[in-house]
């Protein structure tokens, strides 16, 4: 048997990441935080840029540690029946509880890096924290002087047309689609759950608030992630063993 799963903010939440979309997600409490992280804005005001590199400095991810559920799809991939782990996540924290890089799909890119939005040099975003630390407000790439960003995906931005290819043929080659703490409102990573539908994969979702894909799904979890997942992982272990 093979497994794709699909991650979201909720499974990171037990590592005291907050979730967007959640009763008491950074969108749900400040929907005008969402309107002013577009990539328009950033690349037009230098203040919004000030203002979201301390958002990435004080971000919770860097002091954040794997928890069960990120465990469990490390034991699943041991098990040898992960074909692939898609996250909307930008925390990393699948690599470093001990998920393969090689597996890890990052469809919203990462925290870690920084990228110039010029000639698209990448560098580790520490380094550019430092040059902030030091009394710069918005650090420019030290090659060409463009603008940097994190590289994740902000509203308004597409996502990586190889990233894309990937998780769609991961989502189109499983005989189970595991959806973990995702909203399953964000295009594209929700419609991932009808492509492995469409291809014939079963469907498990698992997330605390119900999602437009639970009326398809052949069993929807609603139990807290960091027991619910360790506990559906043995499970499919045991059936595959
Ligand atoms: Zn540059």
């Amino acid at each position: 048997m093979s497994v794709t799963v699909l991650t979201g903010a909720g499974i990171s939440t037990d590592s005291g990441i907050p979730d967007f979309r959640g009763p008491q997600g950074v969108w749900t409490k400040d929907p005008a935080a969402q309107e002013l992280y577009t990539i328009d804005n950033y690349m037009a005001d230098a203040d919004v840029r000030r203002r979201s590199w301390i958002g990435r400095r004080d971000h919770a991810a860097w002091a954040a540690r794997p928890n069960a559920g990120h465990a469990a799809l490390v034991e699943l991939e041991r098990a040898g029946l992960l074909r692939a782990l898609v996250t909307q996540n930008i925390d990393e924290l699948h690599q470093r509880a001990g998920s393969s890089p090689g597996k890890v799909i990052e469809l919203h890119g990462t925290l870690f890096h920084v990228v110039c939005m010029s000639c698209g040099q990448r560098t580790p975003m520490r380094e550019v924290l430092d040059r902030v630390a030091a009394g710069e407000e918005d650090p420019p790439c030290p090659d060409c002087g463009g603008i940097q960003k994190a590289d994740t995906i902000s509203f308004g931005q597409s996502l990586r047309p190889l990233v894309l290819h990937a998780a769609l043929q991961a989502a189109r080659s499983c005989d189970l689609f595991l959806a973990v703490g995702t909203s399953l409102t964000v295009q594209p990573a929700a419609g991932l759950c009808g492509e492995a539908i469409d291809a014939g994969a079963r469907l498990i979702v698992m997330n605390a608030q119900p999602t437009p894909y639970d009326d398809y799904a052949g069993e929807v979890v609603r139990e807290p992630i960091g027991q619910a997942l360790p506990a559906l992982v043995k499970e499919l272990i045991d059936a595959a063993g």
